[in-house]
């Protein structure tokens, strides 16, 4: 019996197990929640992850009624989903880990004598390249922040890439961030899955509260995703054209205060457009942030009022 964690894969059935990772101050294990759905017929196996980042559950609720709503008689292959694969900041809602201060999703490929982040890291990488076939890695803008709906893959000259970017122009978004370099996000774990040779693409959609439609947008991508594998039967959409970007730009707030957005994410900005300001508690601007390039699109912004820490992460630009 093929098991992953100790869920086991068996054919045509849904099951639930764990993969146990670490252990927490008190001695108690650390269980990352693990979903399995097994299609009648053989397929490829396609692993879906999301709460990377703690305050990103969108990916979380969506992953866990995608699960619920699948019909496995359909399906080819299996689902393999974790909603929550960082537990100690799901359980902070905090896009760090509150065990080592991690930004889990910059410290790939892990180690599995580090900290606790570092081991976590080390332990899904070695699961996801024992099982996986395919990668979809679910994130948003956290609390703070909201996105575009759009998908991101990594730039290079291998076939993981090339099918990476197969499918994410199969899923449903008319945006793609193909990111080329390693400056802005070294560390990554799609990356590093990439790497080894496994195609994974990430979904970006919302933040804040989980509305109906960005439930709705993290489920058909990943419907879509299944038709483009001939997993579950349908066509998988391909748009007319794609808007491609290469390079990312991650501002961060130079001075605490609440943040006034001053457009909406979507947007195309070009050098010197002012992104949003920063207020003090008695009202005064004391920061204006603008965008550094022409042809820019936002794809992240704070939400209107929120409050800030200097160098916390407010918006995001990409260009091509
Ligand atoms: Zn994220």
């Amino acid at each position: 019996m093929k098991t992953i964690g100790t869920a086991e894969v068996i054919r045509g059935e849904k099951t639930k197990g764990y993969l146990q990772v670490g252990t927490d101050t008190d001695g108690s294990p650390f269980q990352v929640p693990v979903l399995i759905a097994a299609g009648e017929n053989d397929g490829p196996t396609v692993w879906v992850q999301g709460g990377i980042h703690g305050d990103e559950y969108g990916g979380t609720a969506s992953i866990i009624r995608f699960f619920q709503e699948l019909d496995t008689s359909q399906l080819r292959g299996n689902f393999v989903a974790l909603p929550v694969v960082n537990l100690p900041s799901f359980k902070a809602r905090y896009r760090t880990s509150p065990v080592d201060g991690a930004n889990l999703n910059r410290i790939f490929p892990g180690d599995p004598k580090g900290t606790y982040s570092q081991r976590l890291a080390h332990a899904l990488l070695e699961s996801v390249k024992e099982n996986a076939d395919y990668v979809l890695d679910l994130h948003s803008g956290g609390i703070g922040l909201h996105v575009d709906y759009f998908m991101i893959c990594r730039y290079a000259e291998t076939e993981a890439s090339k099918k990476s970017m197969w499918l994410a122009e199969r899923m449903g978004a008319e945006v793609i961030w193909r990111v080329e370099g390693e400056s802005a996000t070294s560390g990554v774990g799609t990356d590093h899955i990439t790497k080894s040779g496994i195609p994974a693409v990430t979904i970006e959609v919302g933040g804040g509260n989980v509305s109906e439609n960005h439930e709705r947008l993290y489920k058909e991508s990943i419907e879509n995703a299944f038709k483009a594998l001939d997993m579950l039967p349908g066509e998988a959409p391909v748009q007319k054209e794609y808007a491609v970007y290469k390079e990312g730009d991650f501002i961060f707030a130079g001075q605490g205060g609440l943040f006034v957005p001053a457009c909406k994410v979507g947007s195309i900005l070009n050098k010197g457009d002012l992104i949003g300001s920063i207020i003090n508690l008695y009202g005064e601007v004391t920061e204006e942030l603008r965008c550094s390039s022409d042809n820019a699109y936002l794809a992240a912004t704070g939400h209107r009022y929120w409050p800030l820490h200097p160098g916390q992460l407010v918006a995001e630009t990409y260009t091509a």
